[in-house]
């Protein structure tokens, strides 16, 4: 954006137009020249020996900022998950978790594919809440034709909704009254608490462990962290090494995921006005059905303008992915009001 290396570095629509805002996702964010400075900067070691700097500060932030005791730096939300549902559960053993939650749909089943543990999909309902007794009726008695139920997994934020903290609590009291481990997958963990003004601590207190995102709106490159209490965490150190991800001179990543955790978070907020305003405009600007909730606006055109109404954001620098029937927009770092206020004109032209 504002070097030319930069710019010269941006990628293209399929029709060659230099791509000026991409709301795919958050996770499509690069880092900032002031990010790229801290991470260029970094002190390093070697992390499979504990003694990168970096990654240590990072880990120690992250514990403090989450409220727990330790934190591992993982390469991936997705490996975050799985090493969590490992450190929590033998072979055998079975999570609950929402059917739409990530950890169920979008992580390749890699807890029962790696590590012999069942996932029991519950319900979920259009704002990603689980209901308490649908989940409290799947907890299997003591009988060795069931699975041992061990772990309750849920989500915040659920495809951009904020959970009710209330609610999470209850079916974090429940699944603890039936001896049950809780987890939360808080990939976007960071919306919410910055969405509802509860701290992060405050966000994963029900928790026993909780994964956050540093690659999405948090704005880092690589890297998601897995907070929880001390022993949990250690189990999950081996675990990560297990599944290959044992990294040396991590602390160039760490630092990045370091300068989210210190500069990015509060500025989450104006990805939501974004998301707000953004949403505001598409509902003006022609016969979409539009709804809005922290950094995600969704869209339902007509039947069958997904495609072509992607085409021709596309051809004005703008890339989403044209799902039927409804669209996913996200707004991030990397989009800015002109380029709301560019999206919304784009699409007031195609429906003029
Ligand atoms: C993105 C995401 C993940 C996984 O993160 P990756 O870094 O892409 O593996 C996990 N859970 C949720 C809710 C996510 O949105």
């Amino acid at each position: 954006m504002s070097t030319d290396v930069y710019s010269a570095a941006q990628p293209t629509t399929d029709n060659g137009v230099a791509v000026r805002a991409d709301l795919r996702s958050d996770t499509v964010t690069r880092p900032t020249e002031a990010m790229r400075q801290a991470m260029f900067d970094a002190h390093l070691g070697d992390d499979v020996y504990g003694d990168d700097p970096t990654v240590n500060a990072l880990e120690a932030t992250a514990a403090e900022r989450l409220g727990k005791e330790a934190a591992l730096f993982v390469s991936s939300g997705t490996q975050s998950n799985l090493s969590a549902l490992m450190a929590h559960c033998a072979r055998g053993e079975e999570v609950l978790v929402g059917e739409d939650y990530h950890v169920f749909g979008h992580e390749a089943r890699g807890a029962s594919v790696l590590a012999g543990i069942a996932l029991h999909p519950i319900q979920t309902h259009a704002d990603g809440t689980l209901k308490l007794t649908d989940v409290e009726s799947r907890i299997k008695p003591d009988d060795n034709h069931y699975p041992i139920t061990r772990l309750l997994s849920l989500e915040n934020t659920v495809s951009g909704a904020v959970q009710p903290q209330e609610h999470l609590q209850a079916l974090v009291d429940m699944a603890r009254a039936h001896g049950l481990a809780t987890h939360l997958d808080g990939a976007r963990v960071a919306n919410a608490s910055v969405a509802s003004g509860m701290s992060l601590a405050t966000a994963a207190a029900p928790f026993d462990s909780v994964s956050v995102c540093l690659s999405k709106g948090l704005g880092a490159p690589v890297g998601s962290v897995l907070c929880g209490p001390i022993d949990l965490v250690a189990s999950a150190r081996r675990i990560r090494k297990l599944l290959g991800g044992g990294t040396r001179q991590a602390g160039f990543l760490a630092a990045a995921g370091l300068y989210a955790l210190e500069n990015n978070l509060d500025r989450l907020a104006d990805d939501h006005d974004n998301a707000t305003r953004l949403a505001a405009g598409l509902a003006s600007a022609g016969p979409l059905k539009v709804t809005n909730q922290t950094n995600m606006v969704f869209v339902t055109p007509p039947e069958g303008d997904q495609r072509r109404l992607a085409q021709h954001l596309a051809a004005d620098g703008v890339v989403i992915t044209p799902s039927a029937p409804t669209m996913r927009l996200v707004t991030h770092l990397d989009v800015s009001d002109d380029d709301v206020a560019h999206i919304v004109a784009s699409v007031r032209r195609f429906y003029d």
